[in-house]
């Protein structure tokens, strides 16, 4: 494999199309495009996956709670890729059961919890990892003995999967080299090259550990910079508004016989009723997640006590003879979601009601931008940002001729 320094010698100063980012976005994009035959730089400011893409909740996943936002589309997409991920990647993508816990008194009766499940497990075509079964109470005792029983009515227990975010992230941008792509780590975009008219025609990259400056041209250029979107936006024109609503995510990681699951369990939160999970990992246990607007520096996003606090309460109102303490937290980590904001703002929309969905704009710059979206559908999200780029391209008369039959 070529080192860190020969990609960086390696980055030529004329491509098809530069990208920038290299998180499961931006390594997802330069895997397609390098497979469709286009010249490739990938350019990452840190190390792949620094970002949010090695903060998540490490699930390739439907999110059955969007069927609640009826976000329909987003979940048949999500559980299609779970699929398709799970076939192209079995090492990294494995099933996974989750127990959901249906109390006297929930926000949802059994009944409904069970219809989600079917619509669930419809939504997949019935090609889940294993299709769901309702697990009676005396049941849950045996399978699920740390979580409480008192009041329970019941446990539809379904199948998703969990991965290694981060190498998940690697692997495709391994990939991409495999494909004819460079991918050139600590390199980071520090301004956009431009014609007279104001469109972008490349960046100037720097070293960030030798110091060199490189200025690479490209016909297209692509920004897949997760919650930095609107600093690498602000890098070629004036934001208006900006593009992004992140919001911060936080887990906490304990030793597993402090909280032994057995499935991962899905909690919703005494106080807010947010969903959050419990999930086996080896020899610890992980909880997650907050989802709380953030408007510091993406750089420094990190867990305060609060957020540790409000896990370790969800966790007790399900463990009970299992309460956590603060002492009990042996790491922490937090990401941002880079979600995309509204278009008609409501600062009134709760965190978690903001759409997953990814979007693609085309700046007036020619700069095309991408953001929204989950790791689980990294690929579809690279397939239409590679279009859009193929698109421009196109219309620029920049497409390379043996591609313009396709
Ligand atoms: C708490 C949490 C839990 C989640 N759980 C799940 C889950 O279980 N399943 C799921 O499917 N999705 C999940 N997601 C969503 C998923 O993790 C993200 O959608 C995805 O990782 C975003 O990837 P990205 O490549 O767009 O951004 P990032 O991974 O942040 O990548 C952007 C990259 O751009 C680089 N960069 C920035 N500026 C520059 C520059 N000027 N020059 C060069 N490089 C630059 C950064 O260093 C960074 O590496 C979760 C998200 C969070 C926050």
């Amino acid at each position: 494999m070529p080192t860190r320094q020969d990609m960086w010698d390696h980055l030529g100063s004329d491509v098809d199309i530069l990208v920038v980012g290299g998180g499961i976005t931006g390594s997802g994009i330069a895997r397609d495009a390098a497979r469709r035959g286009l010249k490739v730089a990938l350019v990452e400011m840190s190390d792949l996956a620094s970002g949010t893409s090695s903060r998540s909740s490490k699930l390739v996943h439907g999110g059955l709670r969007y069927l609640e936002q009826y976000e329909f589309s987003l979940v048949f997409e999500a559980v299609s890729e779970r699929r398709i991920l799970m076939d192209i990647a079995p090492h990294l993508v494995n099933p996974l059961g989750f127990l959901f816990p249906v109390y006297k008194g929930s926000r949802k009766p059994l009944w409904m919890v069970n219809t989600g499940m079917w619509l669930y497990d419809g939504l997949s075509l019935f090609r889940s990892p294993r299709l769901h079964r309702n697990l009676e109470p005396k049941e849950v005792k045996v399978e699920e003995p740390a979580l409480t029983t008192e009041k329970l009515t019941g446990a539809p227990l379904y199948y998703d999967c969990y991965t290694d975010d981060a190498r998940l992230t690697l692997e495709t941008a391994l990939d991409a080299t495999r494909a004819g792509a460079t991918v050139a780590t600590w390199a980071r975009v520090v301004r956009f090259v431009k014609d007279e008219a104001g469109r972008v025609l490349g960046a100037v990259v720097r070293d960030e550990i030798g110091g060199e400056e490189k200025e690479i041209r490209a016909h297209a250029v692509v920004n897949a910079t997760g919650p930095w979107t609107d600093d690498t936006i602000a890098m070629s024109r004036r934001i208006e508004h900006s593009l992004l609503r992140p919001t911060k995510g936080v887990h906490i990681v304990v030793d597993h016989h402090k909280l032994p699951v057995q499935h991962a369990v899905v909690c919703f939160h005494p106080v807010d009723g947010r969903v959050l999970f419990a999930i086996p990992w080896g020899e610890q246990t992980y909880i997650g997640t907050t989802d709380t607007d953030y408007d510091g520096d993406s750089g420094e996003v990190a867990a305060d006590l609060a957020d540790v606090d409000y896990l370790i309460e969800a966790a007790a109102a399900y463990f009970p003879e299992h309460r956590l303490q603060r002492d009990d937290v042996l790491s922490t980590w937090a990401g941002l979601r880079p979600l995309m904001r509204p278009a008609t703002e409501n600062k009134d929309i709760d965190e978690s009601a903001v759409s997953r969905e990814h979007q693609i704009v085309v700046g007036q710059d020619g700069l095309i931008t991408i953001a929204g979206g989950k790791l689980t559908t990294h690929r579809r999200m690279a397939a239409e940002t590679v279009d859009t780029a193929v698109k421009l391209l196109r219309l620029s008369n920049h497409l390379p001729e043996r591609l313009t039959t396709a």
